[in-house]
């Protein structure tokens, strides 16, 4: 039998959305580098293996799929990529399409979508995000590429997508890379959305003293208000969650040093790239790097021998919520700011409140506010997130709150970089004459820059005269 669509990869990622495939009712044909992976995959299926293929070659794959063909990619980003999509090629027609379903960098869709329109073939760079129970279930689904190759597989997409009431959170986000840039934002919004919730726990248990499971019982409480999120939940959970072997709490026996893949430095890279600042998300990527330098910060520790001091217990619960609620509309600010640079810079035309209503579920980031976000992106009340009239008044109730953290927690010497950055990002965009009147008479004293002044027209210099170097 002919399949719909073929899937190459059957690791964490490609099992899991071969299974949501055929559970949707479509036919799929798979391969796997290691056949024997393929062998046990389908004889796991259960009943969904009557709809499965499998190839135990790229030929046979090939052979399997109705023309014109579509093949996802769910391998590492990078090299195994390019090394299938060269395989692939002499195998494919002009109008098969291939479709890279995994985390790349956008620059790497961007030439690779090049590559296919000179053999006047589609390729899709198509962003998934909710990991393996997503993807299995229903994740969100950023597409790229041409927008006619989308509508090819969108029935497909929007079949396995996860649903926010009942729209589908799939969508196709513009041209070459843009589905993968999206997919790379997202990421870093988790970075920060992830290092904003650590911060708060650090201040939970360094400053007020709280067990895990009262920490638990913290974060229980905020999903049911203003911050309730997919990440708020799960912290509750795993601060909740006993080590089976010590019967200690987990969190108290995981170390305290964690990686950092590509997209979360990929969107620190492109907002300095683009003049886009994200602070936030920058702030979150360093601190994941120095956490990773355990053995430098043991011998801090024994320098410096600064503990972390009590913060002011009196209504810091509150606080720390406030402080959550808002460090997160700063970050989403930055991230739609980045969002919005990159789609000018490429001539992407994103979908700024699209963006914001495919991320509203089955992605990591997922949460009651972001469709709040989508309606407020959607009619362009802001250009800045910030300052859309409903997120301005969340802002204006909960910054107070975020300043009380972070003085409190830098008088405790309890760090909280991706707080404090939001905090420095939401004041320097409240602030209306900023600081870089002295910057600029610098510039010009060393290196006759010139500057504008705020009176009068034109290029000006100032009265350094001999001073000048
Ligand atoms: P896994 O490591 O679980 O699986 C990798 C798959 O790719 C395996 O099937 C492996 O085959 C195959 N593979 C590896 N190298 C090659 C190669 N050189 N040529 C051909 N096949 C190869 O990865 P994941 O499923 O976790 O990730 C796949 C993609 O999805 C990545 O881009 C990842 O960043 C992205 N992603 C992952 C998420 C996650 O939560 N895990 C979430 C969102 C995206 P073999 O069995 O032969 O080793």
């Amino acid at each position: 039998m002919a399949a719909d669509i073929g899937l190459v990869g059957l690791g964490t990622m490609g099992a899991a959305l071969a299974l949501n495939i055929a559970e949707k009712g479509f036919e799929i044909a798979v391969y796997n580098r290691t056949t024997s992976v393929t062998t046990a995959f389908v004889a796991g299926a259960g009943d969904l293996a009557a709809r499965i293929t499998p190839c135990d070659s790229l030929e046979a794959l090939v052979a399997a799929l109705t023309p014109p063909r579509a093949i996802i990619l769910m391998v590492p980003a990078g090299a195994p990529v390019d090394e299938m999509i060269d395989r692939l090629t002499p195998l494919l027609d002009t109008d098969d399409l291939v479709i890279d379903c995994g985390n790349a960098n956008f620059h790497d869709t961007v030439r690779r979508a090049a590559a296919a329109a000179e053999r006047g073939a589609p390729y899709l760079g198509v962003g998934v995000s909710g990991g393996e129970e997503g993807a299995r279930h229903g994740p969100a689904i950023m597409g790229g590429g041409p927008k006619a190759a989308w509508d090819r597989v969108a029935p497909v997409f929007d079949a396995i997508a996860a649903r926010f009431g009942t729209t589908p959170c799939a969508g196709w986000m513009g041209p070459d890379g843009a589905g993968h840039f999206v997919k790379t934002v997202h990421n870093g919004i988790e970075y920060a959305d992830m290092q904003m919730i650590a911060e708060v726990y650090g201040v939970l248990r360094d400053g007020l003293g709280l067990t895990p499971l009262q920490v638990a019982d913290v974060f229980d409480r905020w999903n049911g208000g203003p911050l309730k999120s997919y990440l708020i939940e799960i912290t509750g959970i795993v601060a909740r969650a006993l080590d089976p072997k010590t019967g200690k709490p987990m969190l108290d026996v995981i170390k305290d040093s964690a990686g950092q893949k590509g997209t979360g430095r990929w969107t620190a890279i492109e907002a300095l790239m683009l003049g886009a600042p994200d602070t936030a998300i920058e702030a979150a990527v360093a601190a994941r790097n120095l956490s990773a330098r355990v053995a430098e910060r043991v011998e801090g520790a024994r320098i410096f021998g600064l503990s972390p001091e009590p913060v002011p217990v009196d209504g810091m619960v509150d606080k720390l919520e406030a402080a959550l609620l808002a460090g997160k509309i700063a970050c989403y600010a930055q991230g739609f700011g980045l969002l919005a640079a990159a789609s000018k810079e490429f001539g992407w035309s994103l979908p700024l409140g699209g963006i914001a209503r495919v991320w509203r579920a089955g992605c990591i980031i997922r949460s009651a506010m972001l469709d709040d976000m989508a309606a407020a992106m959607e009619t362009g009340e802001g250009a800045n997130l910030m300052f859309a009239p409903q997120f301005a008044e969340k802002l204006k109730r909960s910054e107070g709150g975020l300043r009380a953290v972070v003085a409190a927690a830098a008088l405790a010497r309890i760090p909280t970089p991706a707080l404090s950055a939001a905090l420095a990002y939401f004041d320097t965009m409240h602030t209306a004459r900023g600081t870089a009147n002295m910057l600029q008479a610098q510039r010009d004293f060393f290196g006759a820059h010139g500057f504008e002044r705020v009176d009068m027209a034109g290029a000006h210099h100032g009265p350094w005269g001999s001073h000048e170097q």
